[in-house]
């Protein structure tokens, strides 16, 4: 991954105002880096940036809008990291209620530990992610061979 960061972040309903302060606190950090949300956390996460950014600045932060999370969202980052193209997950996902799209949710995070993806999935880790020198340098995370586990399972 290069200097700036694609930095993918979604948030659960009961999440997202943490989200959104999380993001209202961190937007300086923040500029430089590309974001990619999931729709309704984008939107929110955008009237916030927008809110405290010169016009001039905005163009340094571009946000891309998903889908919403139940309507395929989640999906969506999963393919653009087994792409190669999401560098970071900050992902508040709620431990006290189901989810409509829960098998994506878990799908979500599982794609995110096989690529070895840098993910936050509460304030705390995102504080430490977010503060961490690697943020502003190329970054190789280490890829795992798989092929012998593909090939062990073909008869
Ligand atoms: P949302 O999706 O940002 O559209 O609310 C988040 C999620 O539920 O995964």
């Amino acid at each position: 991954m290069e200097e700036s960061k694609r930095i993918a972040l979604v948030a659960h309903d009961y999440c997202k105002k943490d989200l959104v302060e999380w993001v209202e606190f961190n937007y300086k950090t923040l500029l430089g880096h590309q974001l990619i949300c999931t729709g309704t956390t984008g939107k929110l996460v955008e009237g916030t940036i927008l809110n405290k950014l010169e016009p001039e600045e905005s163009i340094m932060m571009p946000i891309t809008k998903l889908k919403s999370g139940p309507l395929g969202g989640d999906q969506q980052l999963g393919a653009l990291i087994s792409e190669g193209n999401i560098d970071i997950l900050i992902f508040f996902w709620d431990p006290m209620q189901p989810q409509p799209h829960d098998v994506d949710v878990k799908a979500l995070l599982r794609i995110t530990v096989l690529y070895n993806i840098p993910s936050a999935c509460n304030r705390s880790t995102a504080d430490f992610l977010i503060s961490s020198p690697l943020l502003k340098e190329k970054y190789k995370p280490l890829q795992y061979d798989y092929s012998a586990y593909i090939s062990r399972r073909i008869p």
